[in-house]
């Protein structure tokens, strides 16, 4: 038998733009108390019913033109994007459409240009919610109004102020590439960006949120959300969590089929599958009934998609926040669930032993995520696990340092460095980048490789030779000194030459070394093609060693040519590769390593 499940809903949005307080607001809606149907608490979840949705709307339901068939809402208690990231299922998003929530105060931040990359690249529709409207001057709140009733009551003053507010909003989201539009004044829900204007914390405009969220599921994800009732159960677990009297519990979002409590599970663990036998299927007391916190669920014997709920059975130690759970109810089902989870922990969880970055993520989904726009950097990954940064994988991202600085490094999305790690992290040099914003992570240690990369190249900058070619001047006018050191008058031919460098003939023989530069009155540091200067060679005597009229050569080694053509190779102009050429020539004479260059 067929039918349609609830849409399963998730809140995102920049920290302190209202998550918690909308959703605290969704199950706590004081009409719903009194109302048929009420709300029920699942785990991890809030379920809102058609018939409260209904109620709450009153005459508002016409927004929506349809009839809808949903049963109700399922909206993800745990709010915030890293929740969104984490929550997959079968290769995409858990969450069916998400509402992404901005302070209409506040406007975009970080968090919430992130919520909408990640909903973008999920395809995962959704809805604004513009929050904390009651904050706008002179507003006047009314608990749980619809918005289109509130705004009648409110003055000019503040009706123009929200506009305005509105309107910024509508321009931020048209430069990323979306037509967004009051929810009121939309024509076509598939173009645009419906925004409600809401206050969570007084329940303004959580009716028509309600609304609209029901009809754009009902009307664009009716077929995804077709499910066959009868089917083994699919989902995702949220949290894996000790609990008093039955030991580790899954916490799991299921969103296809049925799961009965005599079902067999194989659920996703660290690095394999995990069958197992249920145990108990739980569900929340409701509050007013818990009186010993030891029985705080109850037992049931079956549950149908959507729905949130615990589950005890042996052997969960292991499993893994973020995987998948599958029931199976014969051999067949069991292995080839197997298979299927195995291979979605083994694209995920990966251990290359390549030069790359250590990432750690607190789920199998926000791993995927992040090692995936790392592909997308082409930033090679050596590892990726769940879990926190631990003090093997500070060993692990020192030995890639030894080869390769660059990718010498952690990232950790949502999770924590264990003490002992962050010492030896911080004794060995080894970065550790960590954060709950993916891009802001990836970033981050982009600029710090850039940086890096700068302080390197100055570092060989300062100690690298770079080739140069000079000639005497013919005339004895230009010899200022003999000897002790000898000064003479030069012509740079091509490349440059420094205080310090070493001079060789053109048979390879060592002149000596340039002392100073001087250029008409001053003492410089370097002297480029067609510069015309003095020199004070130490080692040198002029007639003896040298002459006037004879071209010399910076002497370099074979480990300045190295780093100039591998690490330094866009410092070098053409007549730094002049010079270089004309060097070689003369240092292949004793040694046919030159004649390569
Ligand atoms: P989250 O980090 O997105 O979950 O944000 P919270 O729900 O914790 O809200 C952050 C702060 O904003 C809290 O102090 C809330 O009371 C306050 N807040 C949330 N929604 C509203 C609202 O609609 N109006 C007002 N005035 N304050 C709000």
């Amino acid at each position: 038998m067929k039918r349609i499940r609830q849409p399963i809903i998730a809140v995102l949005g920049h920290v302190d733009h209202g998550k918690t307080t909308l959703l605290d607001r969704i199950r706590r809606t004081k009409v719903a108390a009194k109302e048929a149907g009420g709300i029920t608490q699942h785990i991890g979840a809030t379920e809102v019913p058609i018939d409260t949705v209904k109620t709450l709307a009153g005459p508002l339901i016409k927004l929506w033109k349809g009839e809808i068939k949903l049963p109700g809402l399922l909206f993800i208690d745990t709010p915030g994007h890293e929740a969104f990231t984490s929550l997959r299922a079968r290769g995409g998003s858990l969450a069916d459409l998400a509402v992404l929530i901005v302070d209409i105060n506040e406007g975009f931040q970080p968090q919430t240009i992130e919520s909408i990359e990640i909903l973008r690249k999920n395809r995962t529709p959704f809805i604004v919610a513009a929050n904390k409207i009651d904050r706008i001057k002179g507003w006047k709140v009314e608990e749980d109004e619809p918005f289109l009733v509130n705004i009648k009551k409110q003055d000019q003053r503040a009706v123009q102020e929200l506009e305005t507010k509105l309107w910024e909003l509508i321009g931020k989201f048209y430069e990323m590439g979306f037509n967004a539009n009051r929810f009121d004044r939309v024509q076509d829900f598939t173009r645009e960006l419906a925004i409600v204007p809401i206050s969570a914390k007084y329940g303004i405009g959580v009716p028509e949120l309600l609304v609209l969220i029901a009809g754009l599921s009902q009307k664009y994800l009716e077929q995804k959300l077709k499910i066959e009732v009868e089917g083994p159960a699919r989902g995702t677990i949220l949290e894996v969590r000790e609990e008093l009297g039955l030991g580790t519990t899954i916490d799991v979002i299921i969103y296809d089929g049925t799961l009965r409590k005599d079902d067999t599970i194989v659920v996703g663990g660290k690095d394999k599958a995990i069958v197992t036998k249920i145990r108990a299927l739980l569900k929340p007391k409701p509050l007013d009934e818990i009186r010993d916190p030891r029985f705080r669920f109850d037992q049931v014997d079956e549950v149908v998609a959507a729905a949130g709920i615990k589950i005890a059975a042996p052997g969960l130690e292991e499993a893994l926040a973020g995987s998948p759970v599958i029931a199976a109810r014969s051999e067949e089902e069991i292995e080839r669930a197997k298979e299927e989870i195995l291979s979605q922990i083994q694209s995920v969880v990966i251990s290359t032993g390549k030069v790359g970055v250590i990432v750690k993520a607190d789920t199998l989904g926000s791993l995927e995520a992040l090692s995936k726009e790392l592909g997308e950097k082409n930033i090679p990954i050596r590892k990726a696990d769940v879990g926190n940064i631990s003090k093997t994988d500070v060993m692990e991202a020192l030995s890639v340092k030894e080869e390769e600085p660059k990718y010498g490094v952690i990232l950790g999305f949502n999770v924590k460095v264990n003490e002992d790690a962050e010492e030896v992290a911080k004794a060995k040099g080894v970065p550790i980048f960590a954060g709950n914003i993916i891009y802001k992570l990836i970033e981050d240690y982009e600029a710090w490789v850039k940086e890096e990369e700068e302080k390197r190249k100055r570092e060989l900058l300062k100690n690298v030779t770079f080739p140069g070619v000079i000639r005497l001047y013919p005339d004895e006018r230009y010899v200022f000194r003999r000897s002790h050191p000898a000064i003479v008058g030069i012509e740079v031919v091509e490349g440059r030459i420094r205080p310090g460098v070493t001079l060789i003939k053109q048979n390879g023989q060592k002149v000596g070394v340039i002392k100073s530069i001087k250029n008409k009155n001053d003492f410089v540091q370097e002297a480029k093609k067609g510069d015309a200067v003095a020199i004070a060679i130490e080692g040198a005597i002029v007639g003896r060693h040298i002459h006037p009229g004879e071209t010399l050569y910076v002497d370099l080694s074979k480990n300045d040519v190295i780093i100039l053509a591998k690490q330094l190779k866009n410092e070098l102009d053409e007549t730094d590769i002049k010079a270089l050429k004309m060097t070689a020539k003369v240092k292949a004479q004793q040694d046919p390593f030159w004649r390569a260059v």
